[in-house]
């Protein structure tokens, strides 16, 4: 790539390196002002429960809408955010819009967050949410934090410490992406941990890959041990929803229900769910 100087008297010639390091920038610059010009929103996509189809949490998922960008999927802008440390000003933004949020919602209702590695380590991280809970007013009972297993990973005193007192204040912990990356059972046995969340990978393939129905059988049986809850995420069909259930997955989160949708939508969605479930898996008719 050539960019003209002057008359075209002479090019400075940018590799594709720089353009690429340039690009960056750019990005990192926007992300940093995506705060402060009101450029970030939740979305809240439903974990509906397999007993009863009932909504029983959502999960906050966060978008970013910028003029010249358009919308940048959380894919692209979560991992540049956690390089250069903004991710911890971002999950703030994020506790306290969930959190103030999730306090109108009927009570019986729970708002996942997911929470960056980075931003779980940080000095204060523990007192943030209990800030974050205090002036919303939203029962610690009502937040789940989704982690990943990376987290175990190391400064694993860190962890236990923040995982215990998140735990001790009634805060509930969701391994996210799990079955993904670093698995491994004995993390489940160390670390307190209220729910599992299947990676999609696996769920996608459950009518056509033994290895994947495999897998989940494995977890769920597990889970069901060390009385650990289950979500499987990305649902699409009735069968995948169908196999589920019959193995007793606690909840499913997926298009086939909702995708995440705006705050303003989440009382439409907590009625309308139920019924959509009830067409799609319909109750066994009663023994006689
Ligand atoms: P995640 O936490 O595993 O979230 C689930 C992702 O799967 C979401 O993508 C959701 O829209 C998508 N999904 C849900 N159901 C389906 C389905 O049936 N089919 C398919 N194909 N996809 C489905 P999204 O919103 O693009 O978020 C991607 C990832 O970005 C999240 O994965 C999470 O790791 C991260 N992320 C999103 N919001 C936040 C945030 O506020 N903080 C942090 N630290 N990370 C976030
Ligand atoms: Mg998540
Ligand atoms: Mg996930
Ligand atoms: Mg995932």
């Amino acid at each position: 790539r050539a960019k003209a100087k002057g008359k075209g008297s002479f090019y400075v010639f940018e590799n594709e390196l720089e353009v690429t390091q340039r690009a960056r920038r750019e990005l990192e610059a926007d992300i940093k002002l995506a705060i402060e010009r009101n450029e970030l929103a939740l979305h809240y996509q439903p974990l509906t429960s397999l007993r009863d189809g009932r909504v029983v949490c959502f999960e906050a998922l966060l978008r970013w809408n910028n003029p010249a960008r358009g919308s940048v999927s959380p894919v692209e802008f979560i991992p540049v955010a956690e390089a250069t440390g903004m991710i911890v000003a971002i999950g703030r933004y994020v506790l306290r819009q969930a959190c103030r949020e999730a306090a109108r919602w009927p009570r019986h209702i729970r708002v996942a967050v997911n929470i960056s590695p980075i931003q779980f380590r940080t000095t204060g991280f523990v007192e943030d949410i209990a800030a974050a809970l205090a002036s919303t007013g939203l029962d610690p009972d009502r937040l789940e934090i989704e982690i990943t297993e990376s987290v175990f990973l190391d400064k694993t005193a860190i962890t236990m410490t923040n995982l215990n007192e998140l735990r001790g204040m009634g805060i509930r912990i969701a391994l996210d992406d799990f079955g993904t990356g670093y698995s491994s059972l004995s993390y489940l046995a160390k670390f307190p941990v209220d729910k599992i969340k299947i990676d999609r990978s696996f769920v996608r393939d459950i009518n056509s890959s033994d290895e994947s129905l495999a897998v989940i059988e494995a977890i769920l049986a597990i889970a069901q041990k060390l009385s650990i809850s289950v979500t499987a995420e990305g649902v699409e069909t009735a069968e995948q929803a169908r196999i589920l259930k019959a193995r007793n997955c606690s909840d499913i989160q997926g298009y086939i229900l909702s995708p995440a949708r705006p705050a303003g939508e989440i009382f439409d969605i907590i009625d309308r769910i139920p019924q959509d479930f009830a067409r799609l898996l319909p109750a066994e008719a009663p023994r006689i």
